[in-house]
């Protein structure tokens, strides 16, 4: 293999990342205008408004310098670096695996004709399979984190977060974020390869193109506004889908918000299992894990604890067969 080629293997290793970090370039802007502008609707404003005044609004400076914050942006550096070329293979395998589970299945108990003609119907019927089945699972798989006693030693770095900034997405333990990340897209693709065959279909461009799109604002519209510092409220709409206000209630260190709102992107999901938490009108809480790991006593408060603690806990767990956290 000459050196020409190694380069070009990690060209195309990168390529999906940097992909990401276009649209973030793209979506950055536009998340700066709209937190600012949120900013100045929630707080009606009084003071004069001054270029100074909405950057603090926007970067406000007791989250980012907070060392909690830290650990976020060093962590999701690392994961963009690492992690991104792997997940967003992992995100288009969900369609990879859905065309070979069809085929599988047309294989096993022969092909079946084609129950839909209209093309947009069926981009629609690819589509929805696809994208419920994956927050489906997501939404299962999270809960699962907070309701697992082993699960929980590895999702618990999320929520010893003591702030929250666009950044505080990323803070996933490597494991968790390698690990559990990849569960939906096997499985949504799976199940929308027996969809595939039950309606006599394959994949259509329609189909790749409307999953890219929806990946997009899922990432920046939902996820990453799940993570602001202002409780952005939907309304009614909060019974349906992620509003930052019911992901800044899932961080709360208040016991009777533990395990609510596990939603990656419906909250449909949490209403329909009983998990949905609608915050009352002036409820506040802190962020955090619990009062006993908060502060100096946070263990994930340097990067050394937040990757090593994790396998700390899980070890002393299995060796004494209970959980010391839980
Ligand atoms: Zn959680
Ligand atoms: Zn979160």
């Amino acid at each position: 293999m000459s050196m020409h080629d190694i380069w070009e293997s990690i060209i195309a290793f990168y390529e999906p990342t940097l992909e990401i970090l276009g649209l973030w370039t793209l979506g950055l802007p536009l998340f700066i205008t709209v937190i600012a502008m949120i900013f100045i609707i929630s707080q009606k404003w009084q003071k004069p408004l001054t270029l100074r005044s909405l950057f603090n609004a926007v970067f406000p400076k007791d989250q980012y310098a907070h060392a909690s914050s830290r650990v976020d942006i060093w962590n999701g550096i690392l994961l963009l670096l690492v992690g991104f070329p792997l997940v967003g293979v992992m995100a288009i395998s969900g369609i990879a695996i859905a065309d070979h589970v069809a085929v599988w299945f047309n294989t096993e108990f022969g092909t079946r004709s084609t129950l839909i003609e209209s093309s947009w119907l069926l981009v629609s019927v690819q589509f929805l399979a696809y994208f419920l089945s994956v927050d489906f699972v997501g939404y299962w798989v999270h809960r699962w984190c907070h309701t697992n006693p082993l699960l929980w030693h590895l999702h618990k770095p999320h929520h010893t977060a003591e702030t929250l900034t666009p950044w505080t997405l990323f803070r996933q333990h490597p494991v968790e974020f390698f690990g559990l990340n990849i569960i939906p897209a096997v499985v949504g693709g799976a199940f929308t390869g027996l969809v595939l065959h039950a309606t006599g279909t394959t994949i259509l461009p329609g189909t790749a193109a409307a999953v890219g799109t929806a990946a997009y604002i899922a990432f920046f519209v939902i996820d990453v506004f799940s993570h602001v510092h202002i409780p952005v409220s939907y309304g009614w709409m909060n019974r349906i889908i992620l509003a930052p206000v019911m992901h800044n209630l899932h961080h709360s260190m208040e016991p009777h918000h533990w395990d609510k709102n596990n939603a990656v992107i419906l909250t449909l999901w949490d209403w329909m299992f009983g998990t949905l938490y609608l915050p009352k009108k002036n409820e506040v809480w802190r962020w955090g894990c619990n009062d006993e790991e908060y502060g100096n006593a946070n263990p994930h408060k340097t990067l050394r604890g937040f990757y090593i603690d994790p396998f700390i806990t899980l070890y002393k767990h299995l060796r004494d067969g209970k959980s010391s956290n839980l």
